[in-house]
């Protein structure tokens, strides 16, 4: 793994499961993530509501069991399979509707204003995923950079943005070659270079990145974290 990662910090939010904090396991984010959604909550509180809570990290398999319950028509609301949610890379909530007690158009342009992104395109509340908000940071990069064609017509932003989200937290991706390589190409990506897609293969294109970035020698890991970090530090 590589050496250092974004964190994951402990959240302290309500929740729906009888108005407790969200549990321990599911309350952990990316630290600009836990810091915009306290934001969130004392807007809304100014304003009189409570936030409370569905849903936030889950971990590799929590996805896997969410995926297959949706599979299994157990569970109502599409799962992927792991390596292709934000919830996965502590990035991601899905807040109880009833809770927010504003019109859902009012709610995005709060959450918006502090850091989040619908996940849908109209603030229609009857909508699957209605209650799904991403908070994407650096992440963004990696959606623009595939949207872009930079990493072949195939691979769909979310997803490569959410692998990135994933590597960035040394959580396993199956669909990668080399995890460590994956993180590299997620780093590299951020930081505005041009690495390919993220596959966790070595190639030359991911290597000329490397260059480009002045990476070389030992723990290109942590020297792209350092400078992660740099330009990141709210993420950090
Ligand atoms: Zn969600």
């Amino acid at each position: 793994m590589p050496t250092l990662l974004t964190p994951l910090v402990a959240v302290k939010v309500a929740s729906i499961y009888n108005r407790a904090p969200l549990p321990a396991r599911m309350a952990k984010a990316a630290p600009d993530m836990a810091a915009a959604l306290d934001k969130v909550v004392e807007d809304l509180r100014s304003l009189g509501h409570d936030l409370r809570l569905s849903d936030m990290f889950r971990s590799y398999e929590m996805q896997w069991q969410a995926h297959q319950d949706f599979a299994a028509k157990k569970k109502k609301a599409y799962s992927p399979p792991p390596g292709g949610s934000m919830h996965e890379g502590g990035r991601a909530i899905d807040i109880d509707l009833s809770s927010i007690g504003v019109s859902l158009k009012q709610f995005w342009e709060i959450a918006q204003a502090r850091g989040f992104m619908p996940i849908i395109d109209k603030p229609e509340p009857s909508r699957s995923e209605a209650w799904h908000f991403d908070c994407r940071g650096s992440h963004q990069a990696v959606y623009d950079y595939v949207r872009k064609g930079k990493a072949g017509a195939a691979m769909p932003p979310y997803t490569q943005m959410a692998a990135s989200a994933i590597a960035s937290i040394g959580v396993q991706l199956d669909a990668v070659h080399d995890q460590n390589i994956a993180y590299l190409q997620s780093s590299l990506i951020r930081l505005g270079f041009d690495p390919g897609r993220i596959d966790g293969v070595l190639g030359a294109r991911t290597q000329g990145a490397l260059k480009d970035a002045g990476i070389d020698g030992d723990d290109p890991a942590g020297k792209l974290s350092a400078l992660l970090e740099k330009k990141f530090p709210l993420e950090f």
